[in-house]
């Protein structure tokens, strides 16, 4: 019986891996089929609080998972959890991995992130970090001085725009409807920011591209169907973000977009099951506040086992 397993190795699973090692918890990490988490997707991450010149993401995550395994932290890497069930009695849990490997553990740790849904462009793959993005927070420095577009038309494609609207020299915001599901205080802040032209009822659907990356998009309007090349430097998709939370079905309460709700930190309505990071907030989405949460999950997990 393990006493606490963490599932996922982003920032949030990390630095709870991290937490209960310190607490001699003993803990063992389900790393998933993304070790390291979203960070290791991006280059230089600067927002990350200690490094003036900032610091590259992949290499952040892999000192973070050095750190635990100094810490005496065990990986089990590869496989993903595939299904979690309560054992009787209260006594725990039992997890079960894609690989059938299955292991018993009085707490869990969920930590498994959120995926940032893409627009199904023929070259995203390619682009992904040379133009294309999902996170103007992260990446829109690089965009000082520079065009860029924005895809969507609710409070995240909102708050991107706003935010490359301090940096780009003009931001096109594109929503494949005639309105935005947008709060109306976001909406009235865009619609009034003279960087920002709004595109209505037109949708992306193909790229230009040189060596170097993005050149252009290719809209068409959904109305008449007539296509047309802009250039920008960016493109930023907003489009909504799916939760890792499959598994988590029926076992602790999901909200209406399948984010696990916590309440008190971060328990779930599981008791023994807590959940940190992307995977419960959607607000944020930072590797920051996930990390800060991968925190309090250890500290409420470590202060349940004592109670039991
Ligand atoms: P994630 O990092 O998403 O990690 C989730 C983990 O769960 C992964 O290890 C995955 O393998 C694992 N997992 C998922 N499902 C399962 C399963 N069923 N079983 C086992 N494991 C599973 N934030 C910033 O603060 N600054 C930045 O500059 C910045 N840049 C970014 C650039 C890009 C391109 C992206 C995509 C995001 C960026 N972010 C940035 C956001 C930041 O990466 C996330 O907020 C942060 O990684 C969330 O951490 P997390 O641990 O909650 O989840
Ligand atoms: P969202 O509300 O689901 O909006 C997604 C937007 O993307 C919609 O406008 C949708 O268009 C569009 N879209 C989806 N798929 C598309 C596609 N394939 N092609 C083109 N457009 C597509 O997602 P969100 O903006 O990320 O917000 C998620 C939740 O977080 C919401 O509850 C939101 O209120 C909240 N949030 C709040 C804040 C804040 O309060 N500061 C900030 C960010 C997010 P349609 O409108 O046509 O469906």
């Amino acid at each position: 019986m393990e006493q606490v397993i963490i599932i996922g190795s982003g920032p949030a699973g990390l630095t709870s891996a991290i937490y209960c090692a310190r607490a001699a918890l003993e803990p063992l990490v389900v790393a998933g089929i993304q070790p390291g988490g979203q960070l290791t997707t991006t280059t230089v991450v600067e927002n990350w609080p200690g490094f003036v010149g900032g610091v590259d993401g992949p290499k952040l995550m892999e000192d973070m998972r050095t750190q635990a395994e100094h810490l005496g932290v065990r990986f089990a890497t590869g496989p993903e959890v595939s299904r979690i069930a309560a054992l009787p009695s209260q006594e725990g849990f039992l997890v079960e991995l894609s690989d059938s490997a299955t292991y018993k553990t009085k707490v869990v740790i969920v930590a498994t992130g959120a995926s940032a849904l893409t627009l199904p462009l023929p070259q995203k793959d390619k682009l992904m970090g040379y133009g294309l993005s999902t996170c103007a927070v992260c990446d829109g420095f690089f965009y000082r001085n520079k065009r860029v577009v924005v895809v969507g038309g609710g409070d995240s494609a909102m708050e991107e725009a706003s935010h490359l609207a301090k940096l780009a020299s003009e931001v096109v915001l594109v929503h494949r409807k005639d309105s935005f599901r947008a709060s109306k205080a976001m909406q009235t802040r865009i619609l009034s920011n003279p960087k920002v032209r709004v595109f209505w009822n037109t949708e992306v659907i193909d790229t230009t591209a040189d060596s170097q990356g993005l050149t252009g998009v290719i809209f068409k309007d959904i109305k008449t169907g007539e296509t047309r090349t802009w250039q920008t430097d960016g493109l930023f998709m907003a489009i909504g973000h799916r939760p890792n939370t499959s598994f988590l079905q029926g076992v602790v309460e999901l909200d209406d977009q399948g984010y696990v709700v916590t309440h008190n930190g971060t328990h779930t309505t599981m008791p023994g099951i807590f959940a940190a990071g992307d995977v419960e907030d959607r607000l944020y989405r930072q590797a920051i506040t996930a990390s800060g949460r991968g925190c309090q999950a250890a500290l409420q997990a470590e202060r349940y086992l004592a109670g039991h």
